[in-house]
């Protein structure tokens, strides 16, 4: 069975009861379904190939910055996938893991020169966000005597109904270039000897389960190819972002036949090669944060269940004031009573959940903080030196630690004190 689920009482993820991994491992751990990230990557690829001719299937780009353990990349890596990066971290992590550096894309509004040698050096196809970025891709192309692949970030001004902090495609956002801009630097980027003008992406923001503004998008995207090739330019690859939200709480998730359907009808007739980018969709389910109550701490009005895992495993309450269910891995009985389930982090912020109805809880208690595989370890900091948690991979009944718990020495490892202060 692929992912998380209750057998008798138990909470297992696939063949293996959690408990059976926080004992191998201690807590807080972040623990991530195999089967469960291929299967949503199949359910993906299902849509589209149902909806879109074999020969204009998408290439899928798992933007990475969801989840970059290298197990994770390689799973993807084997299972043909391509890579969407925001980073040379992540382009050095893509290749490590198999992806061919034409089969990975490379967004962001600030790339440094290492980062843009790096993605020459591999034929890495760079979106870029303004005109100076253009001017400088091309000079270091020219540099290295090497001819840089680029595309330009649209930005469609449509407005993803989603948190504030995750839209990324209203034209205040820092993302992209507005319709006025996009001719003048592709037609600059086209006729530049050392660039390869290849096309267009857009990317409206992320946790988006309203298909709506991406058909405005592709609308958008799709009416800007056209004026670029009146205009006597080249442009062969689309890029549709990513952006497809996943249930947190029990929503009902968009429908990826609807969501291949509007490619087809809006991006299709274009006869590009088609480029997607989702993140989210492929792992956030696929993954939770195992950690432990320490205590539960009554006062006049209020019960606290403190875990040993805060913010500092898992930012995104914190910072999104997202939700995220939180449920013990043995079930338990007895009445339901409201729950504030808070980290041991000294930060106000520091709270995964209030007023959660949960069964009696004891100190000792494990739970599973549920549907934590995109941005949990990647946002994962050492703060209050608190070492980063170790993550499992489990597939049917085997699991392996695929990253170790980082130690306080790991943490201390890189530091020095100069010695006109020990002197
Ligand atoms: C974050 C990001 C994605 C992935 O978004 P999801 O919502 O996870 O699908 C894709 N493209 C770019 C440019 C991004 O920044």
């Amino acid at each position: 069975m692929a992912g998380f689920s209750e057998t008798d009482g138990i909470l297992y993820a696939e063949g293996v009861s959690l408990a059976r991994i926080a004992d191998a491992t201690g807590t807080p751990s972040y623990v991530y379904s195999a089967s469960r990230m291929l299967e949503n990557l199949q359910t993906l690829r299902g849509a589209f190939d149902e909806v879109l001719p074999v020969e204009s299937s998408p290439l899928i780009a798992y933007a990475c910055k969801h989840n970059t353990s290298m197990s994770v990349l390689s799973l993807f890596a084997r299972a043909g996938t391509g890579l969407d990066t925001v980073s040379g971290g992540e382009i050095e992590k893509g290749l490590a893991s198999g992806i061919k550096g034409r089969d990975i894309v490379f967004s962001g509004v600030g790339k440094t020169d290492a980062e843009i040698g790096l993605a020459l050096k591999h034929d890495v196809l760079m979106f870029a966000e303004s005109r100076p970025e253009i001017e400088r891709i091309a000079a270091l192309a020219k540099a290295k005597g090497v001819k840089g692949r680029v595309g330009l970030r649209y930005n469609p001004d449509v407005a993803a109904d989603t948190h504030a902090k995750i839209s990324t495609g209203k034209k205040e956002n820092k993302f992209g270039l507005p319709a006025g801009e996009i001719e003048t630097i592709y037609r600059l980027a086209s006729q530049d000897p050392h660039l390869q003008a290849e096309g267009l992406s857009v990317h409206i923001g992320s946790q988006i389960m309203d298909l709506a503004p991406f058909r405005a998008a592709f609308e958008r995207l799709a009416g800007m190819v056209r004026a670029l090739r009146a205009a006597g330019l080249r442009v062969e690859i689309t890029d549709l972002g990513g952006g497809l939200g996943v249930p947190y709480n029990g929503e009902a998730p968009p429908c990826l036949k609807t969501y291949a359907q509007i490619i087809r009808d809006t991006i299709l007739p274009l006869g590009t090669r088609i480029i997607v980018e989702p993140g989210r969709l492929l792992t956030a389910d696929a993954g939770l944060l195992l950690t432990r109550v320490l205590f539960v701490k009554e006062t006049e009005t209020k019960k606290f269940l403190i875990l040993d895992a805060g913010m500092s495993e898992l930012l995104r309450p914190a910072l999104y004031g997202a939700y995220h269910p939180v449920v013990p891995l043995a079930r338990r009985t007895g009445k339901e009573e409201p729950y504030d389930i808070v980290g041991p982090i000294c930060e106000s912020s520091d709270v995964f959940g209030e007023n959660r109805m949960m069964p009696p809880m004891q100190a000792g208690d494990l739970v599973a903080v549920m549907v934590a595989g995109a941005m949990g370890m990647t946002m994962a900091s050492a703060y209050n030196t608190r070492p980063l948690p170790p993550e499992i991979l489990v597939s049917g009944d085997r699991f392996a630690t695929v990253r170790q718990r980082q130690t306080v020495q790991d943490i201390m490892k890189t530091e020095t004190v100069p010695d006109w202060i020990t002197d």
